[in-house]
């Protein structure tokens, strides 16, 4: 190695599938490149586009270095003691008048690292605040597998090699956790059968053997439709069902009126097609099911994924290799202590505010009004449902602080930001991702120069303002060595362990319930399931179509996934002046309505309007138009300009999909 050049491990914190352990090369303090870990067996040398923008991140000339004061509607710099002594007396002042849940903590995965978390137990010390509960992001299908399994726990994606048939579920690996790919063209060499269901022909597709496109929100229906033909055609193990499985009668009785005809006609997919799918993934076993998170961002999204879910019980593969229902992966719940990281046993008020209906919240909500808004790792402007409610909600909260690297839409509505580091600056861990068992060190790569301090150093800082008992002032690796104790006790993993590089906490070869000694009350694997019931809900996994249609009027679905060139809103910080959003229209639909690609266009639905410029796509269907999401307002974009505040019962999550929308041209 040439002179003064080290190589420090390191991990990507931005919330995808795969936490890919990195490897920086740094000299003089300056990150000269980055590149995958390989002793990460999965994520491997290569990063993604994303992971490849995080030193231009870092550098990035919009980047925030001193704390921002909002003064007439105007920014001015400050120093760090002017704006903490102006937030700590603004936090002080709230506890003496209301109680602390006038202020509301919003956070979300802006970056995944555990020591993020230490903010919890900083709002729980100071009384207890407002929080948010249920997800915009994965919350309707982790609470589905809690209640079906226990707990969501995937196979180390290499495992798919073992599997003669995958079905790739509303996922696409081809944009959004790449490191699957390879082990995907694995299997298929060793003669794996694909199946891609998604309502958009995606790139994944290319990987597929087979593809069927269900209308947008029945993807329930069509795995209940499969459930019964497995069950109808004597294509279901038994010996498992009997065994390991609780309510399977009941279930029974209840996908009966899921035949091959009601099927089809509910979902769009040919029977043949149902009929196909079911006896390929019984017959052709081991087989994997690997699903997305798009399936459950409907009203009726939890009960989806718990009609997945049942689909590998029906037909045994659970708990075999080259099986699974592949969702999330909950892995070092064992490993680390939650209770002293977020400190919950010390607050002494709690409320909770539903993500979904946050605009909602703090319009309506009285007792007590929230007068403070503190955000950390989220820009819920940008990604909220109905922005201009969001906004208008905003404007009502007093005092509003932000932390962030820049000036977001969400900052910029704020009185006070916060500035804070970059990853490649800080220290964290990262857990296991949803398709390894790797446990990650984030080493601090390079000082941030000029200076900006780490969100712990702020809390800390708050906190000797604010006297706050039970709030430790120390530094990160004190954090990790008393919050990985477990992990230390369980497994003899320390913190000098990982400072050396990743370290695979489970093995490749873990087979999530091998041993079928599920974590649900029974044991078993519940069709029925007394938790969902006792929670409010439908015990079993039942179809509830979803509230919108395609009509005279809004003749498309709205679908806005993610692309693979931004984590959510983080990435357009680097959108280009001039750019504008793309509605993607299939062609002939656009030909129809006149529209030419590069055309200017407006989206509209009953909640707002976007301007958009036209792209066609070959791979969407005629009732389909999709926007890209994490679009910033102030670059002229904002697709949750669009859908309006709708969200699931299991998981109260964010029923982004559920939108339908029109399309017309404009001049300018
Ligand atoms: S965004 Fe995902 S795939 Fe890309 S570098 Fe980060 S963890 Fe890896």
């Amino acid at each position: 190695m040439e002179d003064n050049i080290k190589c420090i491990s390191t991990s990507c914190t931005l919330d995808c599938w795969d936490s890919c352990s990195i490897v920086a090369k740094v000299k003089d303090n300056k990150v000269l490149a980055i590149k995958g870990d390989p002793r990460n067996h999965v994520t491997g040398s290569f990063l993604c586009k994303k992971g490849m923008k995080h030193i231009d991140m870092m550098n990035h000339p919009d980047r925030l270095r001193k704390p921002l004061v909002k003064e007439n509607n105007e920014w001015k710099e400050t120093t760090w003691d002017e704006a903490l002594d102006l937030v700590a007396y603004r936090l002080d002042e709230l506890r003496k008048t209301y109680p602390t849940t006038a202020l509301l903590h919003w956070n979300h995965g802006g970056n995944v690292g555990l020591l993020k978390n230490i903010e919890s137990r900083f709002f729980n010390a100071y009384g207890g605040v407002t929080v948010p509960v249920g997800s915009l992001c994965a919350g309707a299908g982790n609470e589905a597998q809690r209640y079906d399994f226990g707990r969501p726990l995937s196979h180390d994606i290499k495992d798919v090699v073992n599997s003669k048939t995958i079905i790739i579920w509303g996922r696409n690996p081809m944009n959004t956790g790449v490191h699957m790919v390879p082990f995907l063209k694995e299997a298929k060499k060793k003669g794996a059968f694909i199946i891609l269901i998604d309502p958009i022909e995606t790139e994944t597709r290319k990987l597929a053997d087979f593809y069927i496109a269900p209308y947008p929100g029945t993807d329930g229906a069509l795995a209940l439709t499969i459930a019964n033909v497995l069950i109808k055609e004597g294509l279901a193990d038994n010996e498992f069902i009997s065994k390991y499985t609780l309510g399977f009668e009941e279930f029974k009785e209840y996908v009966d009126q899921f035949t091959l005809e009601e099927g089809s006609s509910i979902t769009g997919v040919p029977k043949e097609d149902i009929l196909f799918v079911a006896e390929k993934y019984s017959r052709n076993k081991p087989s994997a099911i690997i699903s997305g998170f798009g399936v459950q961002r409907y009203t009726n999204g939890g009960y989806t994924i718990r009609a997945i879910d049942a689909l590998g019980a029906i037909t045994g593969n659970i708990g075999i290799k080259g099986g699974g229902v592949n969702y999330n992966n909950r892995i070092m719940d064992d490993y680390v202590d939650y209770d002293f990281l977020l400190g919950e046993s010390l607050r002494k008020h709690h409320r909770t505010v539903t993500r979904p209906k946050f605009a909602d919240f703090l319009l309506t909500e009285k007792d007590p009004e929230v007068k403070i808004l503190f955000i950390t790792r989220a820009n819920p402007i940008t990604q909220c449902m109905d922005t201009q409610k969001m906004i208008k909600a905003f404007e009502k909260v007093e005092f509003k602080v932000t932390i962030d690297m820049f000036k977001t839409d969400t900052a910029n509505l704020s009185d006070v930001i916060l500035p804070c580091r970059h990853f490649l600056e800080d220290v964290n861990v990262i857990c296991p991702s949803a398709c390894h068992n790797y446990l990650n060190l984030c080493n601090p790569v390079v000082e941030p120069d000029p200076w900006v301090p780490s969100e712990l150093w702020i809390f800390n800082e708050l906190a000797k303002r604010l006297n706050l008992d039970n709030f430790p002032i120390k530094d990160h690796y004190w954090w990790i060595g008393r919050v990985l104790k477990p992990l230390k006790e369980l497994k003899g993993i320390s913190l000098e362990d990982l400072k050396n590089g990743p370290i695979d906490i489970a093995g490749a070869d873990r087979i999530p319930w091998e041993d079928r000694k599920f974590k649900t009350p029974s044991g078993k694997f519940e069709f029925y399931s007394t938790t969902a019931k006792e929670e409010g809900f439908e015990p079993l996994p039942i179809y509830k179509p979803i509230s919108v249609r395609p009509s005279k009027e809004y003749p498309f679905y709205l679908l806005t996934p993610h692309t693979k060139d931004s984590l959510h809103s983080q990435h357009f910080v680097m959108t280009g002046e001039g750019e504008i959003p793309v509605a993607y229209i299939n062609r002939e639909v656009a030909l129809e309505l006149n529209l030419l690609e590069g055309d200017l266009a407006e989206v509209y639905t009953e909640t707002g309007s976007l301007k958009c410029k036209i792209e066609y796509s070959e791979n969407l269907r005629n009732d389909v138009i999709m926007i890209y999401e994490g679009w910033w307002l102030q670059k002229g974009g904002g697709v949750n300009k669009l859908i309006p505040e709708k969200y699931s019962g299991i998981g109260k999550h964010a029923a982004y999909y559920e939108c339908v929308c029109n399309i017309k041209k404009v001049s300018h």
